[in-house]
């Protein structure tokens, strides 16, 4: 029996058109990809609604709830969700929604690099691959999912890596988790751990920094001014910063700001290897907190949900060092 799918439209480039007199890509009237059930048909029974038709730079945590919130009163009538998004923030989007959905439901997200009518666009493609692989038996019990350009990303790990390239969601660390062929979805890796957390709101303030040869002070003393609520460095290498960084350091964590640090690197984890003053050991003897593997934007989005939990840094700490 086909199963039941809900896409849920929430705009980007997937949702949009081109004009072909200025080239210009922006939101249609009508949204390009409903009512094509003839192309879902033999794949399942879908519905579809639009929640947004917002270009992903537009995007916020607020949404993100919102979109939470509406895939959790949906599920319970669907055995799974797709989810349209622009490609921008998909990847923060998508980690957002594997932090706080707890279900052993697929739910997908994917996106279009070329518009509907662009020539050679991704969008209706992605669109039926995604149908696909959350009609998959084998999709489930694996959080949230991008799927894009036939492979399946985990939201953990994917990261979008070209401007304009069709190829551009990665999973730097690990790979895909699967693929998508013309008979099959094949699943090659699992997922070991997953961890859920509760949100009502969303309102912490965390900042990102990204470190530099040479980075100065002022940053840092910038940060402390404003006070948010937390801080994620993407540091260098295996999680290291300059040492004119260290006093303003020391005075944010005791000002009892969490500091979260990641690697700027686009692959492997922060660890406390160096004992010179900024390095590795030095950070975490100062109380910062190391994160495994995560990018700047999704420690960001982990800091925002586990500030939703607590304050206490111990237990930031904590839920830093659990899988996902
Ligand atoms: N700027 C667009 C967006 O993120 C890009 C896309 O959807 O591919 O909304």
């Amino acid at each position: 029996m086909k199963k039941k799918i809900l896409i849920i439209h929430t705009g980007g480039t997937i949702s949009m058109v081109e004009n072909k007199s200025t080239g210009e890509v922006t939101t249609a009237t009508k949204h390009p990809l409903s009512e094509l059930t003839y192309y879902f048909n033999p794949y399942a029974d879908v519905e579809e609604m639009i929640e947004f038709s917002l270009p992903s730079p537009h995007i916020e945590p607020k949404h993100m709830l919102q979109l939470a919130t509406r895939i959790k009163k949906e599920l319970p009538s669907y055995e799974g969700i797709v989810v349209t998004h622009g490609t921008d923030t998909l990847e923060e989007t998508a980690y957002f929604l594997d932090l706080i959905i707890k279900t052993d439901k697929p739910i997908i997200l994917t996106g279009a690099m070329r518009s509907s009518n662009e020539i050679g666009s991704d969008a209706l493609y992605n669109l039926i691959s995604s149908i696909r692989v959350a009609s998959d038996d084998n999709a489930t019990k694996k959080g949230v999912l991008v799927v894009m350009n036939d492979e399946v990303h985990t939201a953990r790990n994917v990261t979008k890596t070209s401007t304009s390239n069709i190829a551009t969601f990665q999973s730097p660390q690990f790979g895909p988790l699967g693929i998508v062929t013309k008979d099959s979805i094949i699943f090659h890796h699992t997922i070991t751990s997953r961890y859920c957390y509760n949100v009502d709101a969303i309102d912490k303030r965390v900042f990102l920094l990204k470190a530099y040869a040479g980075m100065d002070s002022g940053l840092l003393e910038a940060v402390l001014k404003a006070q948010p609520d937390g801080l994620v460095i993407e540091g260098l290498g295996q999680g290291n910063l300059p040492k004119e960084l260290v006093p303003s350091l020391k005075r944010i964590i005791n000002s009892q700001l969490p500091i979260v640090l990641v690697s700027r690197c686009f692959q492997g984890i922060v660890q406390p290897t160096y004992g010179y003053e900024g390095g590795g050991r030095n950070l975490k003897e100062l109380g910062i907190i190391f994160s495994n593997g995560l990018t700047g934007p999704k420690a960001r989005i982990k800091l925002q949900i586990a500030l939703a939990q607590t304050k206490d840094l111990t237990m930031l700490k904590e839920i830093f060092e659990q899988e996902n």
